[in-house]
């Protein structure tokens, strides 16, 4: 992805330090471990390289919301986000790898953790094993609204986390559905999450909508990779001003409801508006 580079540990403080004088207030982490396989298991380590970059990040006392992915996928050698059992994605197999993902990055100074697996019970398990570990303050931000969709293409490829065989469907969302989101959003909430995230947002600003309107939380809106994307090629192209529809986008994903707004075009757009 234009603009967009994999970051060591070390890296990302420094990366970290320009973000935080561009005045943006967090974050998000995502893993690319150095070895994968069927279980994700390099993902629970606290030399992991999220867990080291969050621990860089704390001791450089950055003013950052520090974020983390919580997911297998970019762990598991098959690039799904749970463990397979069977052929298929084990539900109830990958709770507890998840929750001990998310007490690690906890323990090494994350704010929040967002799982964004879409297993059933995944908030639960892991509110649960925060809570016996002391840590009820950190904050579990969901993916409940995480739609399967087609705008994901380039962060896969960047994060080498492709499924190797079948796709996401079983455990994401049908782009049709309206309704179920909502039900998932409701159950995350009942589970114990304290903020929710529609993912992607471009294609799916009603769903952000909906869900500010019928639920009293803090609401995220990711625009995801493919939507960066196609402003970059088009802009590359001529075809479009950049910094205008970018801006453009990020304003609808903030009008249509989104406290939050998760975005590759963060930097960017931070001086772009540093300008005006
Ligand atoms: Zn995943």
């Amino acid at each position: 992805m234009p603009g967009i580079h994999q970051q060591s540990a070390d890296q990302i403080v420094e990366e970290c330090r320009e973000v935080e004088a561009l005045g943006i207030p967090g974050v998000i982490l995502f893993g690319l471990p150095e070895s994968k396989d069927p279980r994700g298991a390099s993902s629970l380590s606290a030399q992991g390289v999220v867990q080291r970059a969050i621990e860089g990040i704390r001791k450089a006392h950055l003013k950052l919301l520090v974020i983390t992915d919580v997911c297998l996928c970019e762990y598991t050698d098959h690039g799904h986000c749970g463990v397979i059992e069977d052929g298929e994605v084990s539900n109830d197999a990958t709770l507890p790898i998840l929750a001990q993902q998310a007490l690690s990055h906890a323990r090494a100074g994350a704010d929040i953790v967002a799982p964004s697996d879409m297993m059933d019970g995944r908030v639960a398990a892991i509110r649960k094993t925060l809570d016996e570990h002391k840590l009820q303050d950190v904050a579990i931000f969901a993916y409940a609204a995480k739609y399967c969709s087609g705008f994901y293409g380039p962060f896969r490829e960047a994060a080498e986390s492709a499924p190797q065989f079948g796709d996401r469907r079983g455990y994401q969302m049908d782009p049709a559905n309206a309704r179920e989101a909502l039900k998932e959003v409701a159950l995350d909430l009942e589970e114990g999450a304290d903020m929710v995230m529609v993912k992607p947002a471009l294609a799916y600003l009603d769903m952000i909508r909906r869900v500010r309107e019928i639920f009293n939380v803090p609401v995220g809106g990711y625009n995801v990779s493919g939507e960066y994307a196609m402003v970059k090629a088009a802009a590359r192209n001529g075809w479009l001003d950049e910094q205008r529809v970018a801006l453009e986008i990020l304003t609808a994903i903030q009008r249509a409801g989104a406290d939050i707004v998760l975005t590759y075009h963060a930097k960017d757009a931070a001086r772009w508006l540093k300008a005006c």
